[in-house]
């Protein structure tokens, strides 16, 4: 039977998992995560997109979106199977609770978006790794890391995974699947949970897989202001809530012809704009109906100590578009190595995503990608399997915290939603530094926090290099370059 390992239990994995055991595969299942509010997955809170039967329409809002950079062939993948995937496994297979109403965001032409609630990632996590727990041909490893893949003659073959109690097991396999999520970890404020440390991205190119798209990340323009971000999702302001600067002035009409609905690259980029010339930026709800409509968002929002009615926003890390370079099967330039999700760049997103498309994207490519990988004969032979000896005494205290810290000022500070050329430059050498120390760190110290940080590290110099080289186009704006 062939063995397929998968890293990650996002919507990504999830859904690769299913595929490959519902076609014949033995599944093992190693994610970090002990909860499922540690993927990013469960955070997510608009909805899943689908084209009800008009994918032409679909197809253009999201080649719009990406600013020029999408990849059509990826688009129509996406669309073509986008409503069958979430009738089938969503719906039929898992029971999603779908509202009978479909939902609007930003730079869609029409409502399309499948929704629970502005709480649709647990709506459909929950019953998902409820299911792979109970199939015959899944075990689901929780609280375990993979630390790096496992290469034989240029082909992957598993990884090292760190288990609950530190013990190093070498899961070999005969496909792996990357579906280890984004990067948010690494910049000082994200959308993202702790546990989105670019580990995949990392793993990936230190075995050799091509990336792309590495400078498109994307930032949301409504989170709630300071450390600890509240995402306010878009589905607000497509119900009618209006963003106002400090002199209470509604301004997104004067920059775009959708105005609040606008592409989220161009709403990110005003609401930092207005926020340095007028001194803060809110999202006024009381056009919508927040209490009744959103009910969970609204006390969140309340919770974290901000007037729901009027909320202060500003733009944080949410979403990285680009990743390890795949085909519409999620196969990467590596012999065996798949990625799913938002690890993966399949072109779908170019330049900037369309809202609510990337649980669709996890779930598509994770099928497909699942489905191939179970096709996959079995290999033989025994790949080098690194030895970690623990040399070295215990870290100090604070070190992993203390590097990080620095990680996520560089990032911040010169590849966040404004760059230019200097501040890439400086970037890419302090990170160049910092991920020479790491990597010797890492060398000695074999523990999951310092594989964290190292990845984190590779991840940052990768995006900055990345920024330094690419075009401007949607969400990769250089200071003084005209965007759209
Ligand atoms: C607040 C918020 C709201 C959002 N709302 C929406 C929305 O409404 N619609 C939409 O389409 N998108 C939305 N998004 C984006 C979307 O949620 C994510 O892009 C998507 O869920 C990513 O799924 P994934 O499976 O690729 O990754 P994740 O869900 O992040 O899962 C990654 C998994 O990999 C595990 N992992 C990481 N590293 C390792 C390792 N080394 N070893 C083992 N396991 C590892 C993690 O623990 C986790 O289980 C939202 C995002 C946020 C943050």
């Amino acid at each position: 039977m062939t063995r397929v390992l998968i890293l990650g239990s996002g919507i990504a994995g999830c859904s690769a998992a299913l595929a490959a055991a519902e076609n014949g595969a033995e599944v093992v299942l190693a994610t970090k995560a002990t909860r499922p509010a540690e993927t990013t997955t469960h955070w997510a809170q608009g909805g899943i997109a689908v084209s009800r039967g008009d994918p032409d329409a679909f197809a253009a809002d999201v080649l719009d979106a990406g600013d020029g950079r999408c990849d059509p062939h990826a688009v129509e993948t996406l669309v073509e199977n986008a409503d069958d995937a979430v009738e089938a496994v969503l719906v039929e297979r898992l029971g999603v609770p779908f509202a009978d109403d479909y939902g609007r965001e930003a730079a869609h032409s029409a409502d399309r978006i499948r929704h629970v609630g502005a709480e649709t990632g647990r709506h459909i996590l929950a019953p998902f790794l409820a299911h792979l727990d109970d199939h015959p041909r899944v075990t689901v490893h929780a609280d375990t890391a993979a630390l790096e893949l496992l290469t034989d003659e240029g082909r992957v073959r598993g990884a090292l995974l760190d288990g609950p109690d530190g013990s190093k097991t070498a899961e070999l396999a005969d496909a792996t699947v990357l579906a280890t999520g984004g990067v948010g970890a690494c910049f000082p404020r994200s959308t993202n949970p702790d546990t989105a440390t670019g580990d995949g991205l990392a793993m990936a190119a230190r075995a050799g897989a091509d990336l792309a798209d590495l400078a498109y990340v994307q930032f949301h323009p409504t989170a709630t202001v300071g450390d600890d971000p509240v995402l306010v999702s878009e589905a607000v302001r497509g119900a009618g809530a209006v963003l106002r600067n400090a002199d209470g002035e509604r301004f997104m009409p004067a920059v775009h012809e959708d105005a609040e609905l606008a592409p989220r690259d161009v709403v990110a980029r005003a609401v930092a704009d207005e926020r340095e010339r007028t001194g803060g930026v809110v999202l006024d709800t009381t056009p919508v109906d927040f209490a009744s409509a959103f009910p969970a968002l609204r006390e969140r929002v309340s919770d974290a100590g901000h007037d729901p009615d009027s909320i202060p926003v500003a733009p944080a890390e949410h979403f990285l578009c680009g990743g390890v370079a795949v085909n519409d099967r999620g196969r990467t330039s590596l012999d065996r190595l798949y990625a799913v999700g938002e690890v993966s760049r399949t072109g779908v997103h170019g330049a900037n995503r369309l809202a609510s498309t990337s649980l669709l994207e996890g779930l598509v490519w994770g099928r497909r990608a699942g489905r191939d990988a179970a096709t996959r004969e079995r290999v033989t032979g025994d790949p080098e399997i690194p030895s970690h000896p623990e040399r070295d005494p215990a870290l100090p205290d604070g070190f992993v915290d203390g590097k990080f810290e620095r990680l996520r000022r560089v990032l911040g500070e010169h590849v966040g939603l404004r760059r230019d050329p200097d501040g890439l430059g400086r970037a890419c050498a302090a990170l160049r530094r910092l991920k020479g120390e790491t990597d010797a760190y890492a060398r000695t110290r074999p523990s999951r926090e310092v594989a964290e940080l190292r990845n984190a590290a590779t991840a940052g110099l990768l995006l900055a290099r990345a920024a330094r080289e690419a075009e401007p186009a949607g969400c990769h704006a250089l200071e003084g370059v005209p965007c759209r």
